[in-house]
């Protein structure tokens, strides 16, 4: 038997010197490298089978066989995979071919030891062993059955030795631990790593004899081929879930970037009850491998409660998860999948909206949390949106598609109130005047909700306007009752603002109202009512507000008011008082509610006097 005693590549020294004290500190890699590895040349001889009859051992199952022996204190891991003839041992395991490995060397050298953040994203594969290991055998046989049995030797320092040896195909690698990682000896320490790092791996894995990794990589699979059985199976495996999704997302794309997904969005809302944030639940795999199980950078954080995996060959297998956020890569593929999920959505809202609408019940605030956070999909988020309003019943949900669809002839913008519920809207003051002309508002009722508008401004070229807002036109409609003279009006509105003593801007009779005396609008730049009870929740300043009145110049006691301001100015003022603190108590406006109660026992008085006063007279007249 010829022994050839070989030295490393002087690359593959200095790589492995980095490898050995510095590269990763995460030792366990080395058998996330090792199994994907094996599977690839697995892989490697599927393809060769397809063309080449005459293989060695033609007959051997394609499985990974992983033995520990704690005695011993090694690990093996075998495959019947490709294997390897002298030539490729020599330069596969001696020399550096990968492109990735010599460019992350280059990187090393010119910048010393400092580029730790890169460290890492470039694959050390098989190297990485020497990590745990004080030496490593490999045993292989190449497909080629005229090829001999070698054992490949090292400890990982100057060089290496082939020998010839008896060995069956594909590849044993047998890993001499080092006396300090002698638990990767330990079978259940091995089979941990394995569930959490190779448990899709195509191949059936064996841990002394026995199978460990249960489920296939069903992600890769064919569409057609999966049964809701296998996914519900899966979801509930990868999400640690008992329920079954609500819906499945699975997709393979080839351009721009090679991905095989497989999305579930769950039917309970983890947020609902309290019990905090969620962690993102998307694994990130290459070509099976799991590179990170809850990747940060991956997903943008409002898609936190999806389950599933991504599995893209176009990333390094050796990413690590520190430079996986700064990645182009990693943004693109999120990216990318973020907007394949979001068309999917608005498939589904159209397909089933009964099952959109209780998905949109249940997770709307994490749609509301992606339009507030980025500007990235604000469209497309806008159109998932849902609401109830003011033309429609209680409980009907509309989406703003809906809305433009309903818009009156000539209407350009989309008019919303926001607050606590829709009870609350339309006891308001603000509908009465929209309902009047046919105008819908939409409502929103979640506490989110307040924010949502300050990032949305407008939707299909149509503006987003608040109906509290002080400067918005309406068009006139025909009303009942006699209105007060210009004349009348412009003097009421005077003397009116003057009582009030700067606490209103102003007081201007407007077309809004029908029912009503007096409204209270906000100025466009100030926060409503429910802005102000969120911002004192949450211990902000609140700024101080100075709203406009508008007046109803057809109602009777506006008309009243503006006769008794000559005759009694004192009960007028009291009145106008009274009235301007009401319309702010229905706008939610009203920081001391105490005075208006006190006013209000002061007019009583005044109005019971007034009322003896009558009786005293008419009994006299008697
Ligand atoms: P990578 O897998 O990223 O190419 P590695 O350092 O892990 O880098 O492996 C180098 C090469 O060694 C592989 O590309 C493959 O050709 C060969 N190799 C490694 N492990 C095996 C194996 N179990 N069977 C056959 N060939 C292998």
């Amino acid at each position: 038997m010829s022994s050839q005693h070989q030295s490393f590549q002087a690359e593959v020294r200095q790589l492995l010197e980095i490898v050995i004290h510095s590269l990763y500190t995460d030792k366990d890699i080395f058998v996330r490298e090792l199994v994907s590895n094996a599977s690839d040349a697995l892989e490697k001889l599927k393809v060769t089978q397809l063309t080449e009859k005459d293989l060695f051992q033609a007959d051997r199952e394609a499985q990974i066989e992983i033995t520990t022996n704690e005695e011993a204190r090694t690990l093996t891991i075998r495959d019947s995979g490709i294997g390897m003839t002298r030539e490729e041992l020599v330069k596969n395991l001696g020399t550096i071919a990968h492109s990735g490995t010599k460019a992350f060397l280059k990187n090393l050298q010119e910048k010393g030891s400092q580029s730790g953040g890169l460290i890492g994203q470039f694959g050390v594969g098989f190297y990485s062993v020497f990590m745990v290991a004080e030496r490593v055998e490999v045993f292989t046989h190449s497909w080629r059955n005229d090829s001999p049995g070698l054992c490949w030797s090292s400890d990982g320092q100057e060089g290496y030795e082939i020998t010839e040896a008896e060995a069956d195909r594909g590849a044993k690698i047998v890993i001499y631990l080092k006396e300090e990682h002698a638990n990767f000896a330990k079978e259940y320490a091995v089979k941990d790593l394995i569930t959490r790092y190779s448990n899709f791996t195509s191949f059936p894995i064996l841990l002394n004899g026995e199978r460990v990794n249960k489920v296939d990589a069903i992600w890769l699979k064919d569409k057609k081929d999966c049964t809701q059985e296998e996914y519900e199976e899966f979801y509930r495996f990868i999400g640690k879930a008992w329920d079954k999704p609500r819906f499945t997302m699975h997709f393979t794309s080839d351009a721009p970037l090679d991905i095989h997904a497989l999305l579930f969005l769950p039917e309970e809302n983890p947020e609902r009850f309290g019990f905090g944030s969620t962690q993102p639940g998307v694994a990130l795999y290459c070509k099976r491998v799991m590179i990170d199980p809850n990747p940060e950078g991956l997903l943008p954080e409002w898609l936190r409660f999806l389950r599933g995996v991504i599995d893209s060959a176009d990333l390094p297998l050796n990413i690590s998860r520190e430079s996986m956020q700064d990645s182009a890569l990693v943004k693109k593929l999120g990216t990318v999948v973020t907007k394949r999920l979001l068309k999917f959505l608005e498939k589904q809202a159209i397909d089933d909206p009964e099952a959109y609408r209780s998905f949109y019940l249940a997770f709307s605030r994490y749609l509301k949390e992606g339009l507030v956070s980025s500007h990235e999909h604000r469209e497309s988020l806008a159109s998932l949106l849902r609401f109830e309003s003011s033309l429609e019943d209680e409980g009907t949900l509309s989406s703003f598609d809906d809305y433009i669809a309903r818009m009156k002839e000539g209407q350009k913008e989309i008019y919303y109130l926001a607050g606590s519920a829709r009870s609350v809207i339309e006891s308001g003051p603000y509908i009465e005047a929209f309902k009047a002309r046919g105008i819908e508002v939409a409502y929103f009722t979640e506490p989110v909700d307040t924010f949502l508008f300050d990032s949305l401004s407008e939707f299909k070229e149509k503006k987003f306007i608040r109906a509290d807002q002080a400067d918005i036109e309406l068009e006139d409609t025909t009303q009942e009752g006699e209105s007060l003279s210009e004349a009348e009006t412009s003097a009421l509105s005077t003397w009116w603002t003057e009582v009030l003593e700067g606490s209103i801007k102003e007081v201007k009779s407007g077309k809004r109202l029908v029912g009503s005396p007096v409204v209270a609008l906000v100025p466009e730049d100030s926060p409503n009512a429910q802005m102000r009870s969120m911002m004192k929740a949450m211990g902000q300043e609140v700024p101080a507000i100075t709203p406009v009145l508008e007046i109803n110049t057809r109602h009777p006691l506006v008309k009243k008011l503006s006769a008794l301001r000559e005759q009694n100015p004192e009960v007028a003022g009291l009145v106008a008082r009274q009235l301007s603190d009401q319309a702010l108590l229905s706008a939610g406006l009203v920081e001391h509610p105490q005075e208006l109660a006190i006013r209000m026992n002061a007019i009583l008085e005044k109005l019971l006097w007034f009322l003896d006063f009558r009786l005293f007279r008419i009994s006299l007249a008697k």
